[in-house]
């Protein structure tokens, strides 16, 4: 399957055009290429999730709750999440992600930069999130989130050889992960930031989500976990933090300027109850995530609204923008969507309404649907396997 296309897209209402040659966004397009007209809609940026779980897909299938209900961050990780990802397998991780892609896209998400984890499961996990981003037209920064929770050092060191094995494609880079500070010995991190190195890419890693975090990389004598990761070498220019919720100013600010990116996950930092990122603002390179959350970027955003406003935090205009030069960064693009040199990846709006879906130039969504896959069809697959993962997740 030929991964990127040539496409004019428009005019729109505005008399805006938008031409697309080879997956990247061109000044004008060769004579015979399709064109898709939107006369009644508007030409818009694809939206970017800055960090998510796509593991976690199968969730809203009836998982079941835990018999005692976690009353802390740690607690909702033990109890729920890290049981989760320990019954994750093939079957129920081709699923997951099939029916998440495939909605992400429905919603006008172009981008998903992925976190993965499914201990018992961790080598080819990757190539089967490739797959199903190639199988429906999605862009993706994917990576195996390394930890030494479950297993020791061999689990990380398996963790950091799944990430090697990301095959760059139009669509697809693969990052370096790391679950977080409190789960990573210093060997682990250390590797993952000469990892990143090599490859040329990027270490991608939960920070500060909790306090539990804090309070780990101060046991182990570190400032904090962003200074643990800066003296092990794992800060690398360009590096993707989620949350951040618990650092100060000026932590922000020294991630700032290292080049880091923070991604801000308004919705499951409210449901975790782990706080409000306030301090985020003092840095311009925030995107915003969904932290496994549907990756509807417009729901995220209106959560984003309503939480600055109740936190009296002024500082978040651009969040949503910012994800397009983070990716931009990640595949060698002009960072300004829609314009020459950007990825080919848009949305036509109708109403408000998502109507076609354009990634690396080639149509993913055609009049609201999917153009390479059936919702229902994918929905039965995803539920049918749901039931397996909670058997599974029973026992793990
Ligand atoms: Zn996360």
């Amino acid at each position: 399957m030929a991964l990127t296309g040539s496409l004019l897209i428009g005019p729109d209402r505005y008399g805006r055009t938008v031409a697309i040659v080879d997956g990247i966004v061109a000044a004008g397009v060769p004579a015979g290429t399709a064109q898709l007209s939107c006369p009644d809609a508007e030409i818009c940026p694809g939206a970017v999730c800055g960090h998510t779980h796509i593991y976690s897909a199968l969730a809203p299938y009836g998982m079941p709750q835990p018999t005692t209900p976690p009353e802390n961050f740690l607690q909702i990780l033990e109890r729920i999440w890290w049981r989760l990802d320990r019954a994750i397998d093939a079957d129920t991780l081709r699923a997951a992600a099939r029916d998440y892609i495939a909605r992400a896209l429905l919603a006008g998400t172009t981008t998903l930069i992925d976190h993965h984890e499914s201990p018992n499961s961790i080598e080819g996990s990757l190539a089967i999130l490739a797959a199903a981003c190639h199988e429906f037209g999605m862009r993706a920064l994917l990576c195996y989130g390394a930890t030494e929770r479950n297993f020791g050092r061999d689990e990380a060191v398996r963790g950091l050889a799944e990430c090697r094995r990301v095959d760059a494609s139009p669509l697809v880079r693969g990052l370096v992960g790391l679950h977080a500070s409190f789960t990573a010995g210093d060997e682990t991190i250390g590797e993952a930031g000469d990892l990143a190195r090599e490859l040329g890419a990027v270490v991608h890693i939960h920070v500060a989500e909790d306090k539990a975090d804090i309070d780990d990389a101060r046991a182990r004598g570190a400032a904090g976990p962003l200074e643990r990761l800066k003296s092990l070498g794992a800060l690398v220019p360009g590096s993707i933090l989620a949350h951040g919720v618990h650092l100060s100013a000026d932590q922000v600010r020294l991630a700032e300027a290292h080049g880091c990116w923070f991604v801000h996950n308004p919705r499951s930092n409210e449901g975790n109850r782990v706080g409000y990122a306030c301090n985020l603002s003092q840095s311009a390179k925030v995107a915003l995530g969904t932290d496994g959350w549907n990756a509807d970027m417009a729901e995220e955003e209106r959560a984003l609204v309503r939480l600055a406003e109740q936190n009296h935090d002024t500082g978040i205009a651009g969040r949503l923008a910012a994800g397009h030069a983070l990716v931009a960064q990640r595949f060698g693009t002009d960072p300004q969507p829609l314009m020459p040199g950007a990825v080919g990846d848009l949305v036509v709006r109708e109403n408000g309404h998502v109507r076609h879906v354009v990634v690396g130039g080639r149509l993913a969504v055609r009049d609201g649907a999917l153009v390479n896959g059936n919702l229902e069809a994918i929905a039965d697959a995803a539920r049918t396997q749901a039931a397996r993962l909670w058997t599974r997740m029973a026992e793990a």
